[in-house]
This record gives structure tokens, sequence and C-alpha cells, in this order.
């Protein structure tokens, strides 16, 4: 991902809009692990039954930590399209396609849609999972060691 590479090496925790991945620091690492997979999953109460996006470690309908990783569709049908021409995050270019996806009917999703011009996108149009590789976190290991972590993200891309 550009943008972040500006930053040459001054690694500004609060200027990176990508979660830290790993198992150490976040306890929903494997939504990432899935993602590296080409899988968009969520997590599913064992108990009530009920489904979250995000994903969760904790239920919200009756907080229970039994969670089960399930997988979401990959593809959805366009239901309303944004362009952001202002206020457009560092390393990214005017404007940001971003669309509210139905996902197979399972999940509305309002996100990113990557390589597509303003103009190109529009209701009903089908657009399909990408995974995006981020540019490595450094992160303290053990004094002195430097690690750096794999990172991917997602975006949606224009079937075409
Ligand atoms: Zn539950």
């Amino acid at each position: 991902m550009e943008g972040i590479s500006i930053l040459n090496g001054k690694y500004a925790v609060s200027m990176d809009m990508y979660p830290l991945q790993d198992k150490n620091y976040n306890m929903v690492y494997k939504f990432y692990d899935n993602l590296k997979e080409g899988r968009f999953t969520t997590t599913k109460c064992t108990d009530c039954g009920a489904r979250s996006f995000p994903p969760r470690i904790i239920c919200p309908e009756c907080l229970s930590e039994n969670m089960e990783w399930v997988d979401l569709p990959s593809e959805g049908t366009v239901l309303v399209v944004a362009e952001q021409e202002a206020g457009v995050p560092l390393g990214f270019q005017a404007p940001l396609i971003h669309a509210h996806v139905d996902l197979g009917g399972e999940l509305t999703y309002l996100g990113r849609v990557q390589n597509c011009k303003a103009g190109e996108l529009k209701e009903g149009d089908k657009v399909k999972l990408v995974v995006i590789p981020i540019e490595p976190v450094p992160a303290d290991g053990k004094k002195g060691a430097v690690i750096q972590h794999e990172r991917v993200f997602f975006a949606f891309e224009k079937v075409k």
C-alpha cells in the first residue's frame, strides 16, 4: 500500500488505519489469517446462533464467549455508490469510491471499491472481495528486535 511508505520508517501508529493483526495483539486475528487465504469471514455464536460483523470475541446478543468462524459471501451487489472527493486519507488518491454492498442477502457492508474510476460503478453492479497486502508494521520484539508483521486488508472490485 502506498502512503504509509512516505513516513520513511517513522511509524506513526495513530496514522495507520490498519490494525495490528498478529495473535499477540488482536483477539480476532483469525479474520486476517482467513483473509490471507482469500476467505471473508466473521464470527457466529454457537450458543444462540447470532452472527456479527465485524467479528466479535463475545456474542453481543447473549454474552457467550463460544464463537465459531463462518464464511461470508465474497461477491455482492452494489446498493449505493459514494464518491469521496475531500478528506481522502493519506496515501489514497481522490476520488475514493465507496459502495454499500449486499452480500448475498446475508449482510450489507459499506466498503471501499478499488481500481474503479468516478462514474464507473452503478447500483446493481456486481463486486467481489479482493485481498490487499499492507506494508508490514515494525513492532518491538524482545529487546532491540524488530518484528515485521505481514498484514493484509480487503476492498471490493467491480466484476467485469
Ligand atoms: Zn449468543
